[in-house]
């Protein structure tokens, strides 16, 4: 990634737009804009940004067909903004490789907290040319060791059960990102796992049994009702 980061803004309401861009301006990071789903896909191939910010309801094109031609080559991190509030189309928009969803109207503190993560998630992907990723994964007293494939709060081992394990590195390689019922279903149990949610719902639970002192206020996983999970990030 460029010292300045590029982003692309995908949205056809030009006082959104203008609002993004000035957000984006004082944090130091650089645009370019587009107002259609086809000019989005092409500005992507020709700019190549690190981030695209884009909105779901365009004129020409759902933003849901622009997320799929993205990730047709491309690993860019995209945060959705729309004002579907639906969780339908928030899982819809996840399933199909957006890394993260704000639902209007959002505070611009959120926007960057959310850019931040995406930003920071990007940096921890396995690189195209399959340079080793990070070799833990730490927040709080919580640690990932990745190559001893152990788990630890604080000095203290947690021990889990392979699928437990399986699932604590998919949310640790994707930390701060939400991940839907059936990313993880497809990550951890496999294609072809189908319609069996509660899997991940029971294996969930039990992570939590191991991971957190105070079920009632979770410090790591986080549920997004009706979406999903997200595990903290810091
Ligand atoms: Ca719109």
């Amino acid at each position: 990634m460029a010292d300045k980061p590029l982003f692309l803004v995908v949205e056809d309401d030009r006082s959104i737009r203008n609002i993004l861009k000035a957000v984006l301006s004082t944090q130091g990071y650089g645009f370019v804009e587009a107002e259609t789903g086809r000019e989005a896909l092409s500005l992507a191939a020709s700019h190549v940004p690190d981030l695209v910010i884009l909105d779901l309801g365009l004129p020409d094109m759902d933003g849901l067909g622009v997320i799929q031609g993205l990730r047709a080559w491309s690993q860019v991190p995209i945060i959705v903004i729309s004002a579907r509030g639906q969780e339908r189309d928030k899982i819809a928009a996840l399933d199909a490789g957006a890394d993260d969803y704000l639902s209007k109207p959002f505070g611009m503190g959120e926007l960057l907290a959310r850019i931040r993560v995406s930003l920071r998630n990007r940096a921890r992907l396995p690189a195209w040319d399959g340079a080793p990723t990070a070799a833990s994964f730490r927040v709080g007293d919580l640690k990932v060791d990745f190559e001893a494939r152990r788990v630890f709060l604080g000095e203290e081992e947690v021990h889990l059960t392979p699928i437990e394990y399986k699932l604590m590195t998919v949310m640790a390689r994707n930390a701060g990102k939400v991940l839907t019922h059936n990313y993880l279903l497809r990550e951890v149990w496999g294609p072809g796992s189908g319609d069996q949610n509660h899997y991940v719902r029971i294996y969930m639970a039990g992570l939590r049994r191991k991971l957190e002192r105070d079920q009632t206020r979770p410090r790591y996983i986080f549920t997004e009702v009706g979406v999903g999970y997200r595990l903290a990030d810091e």
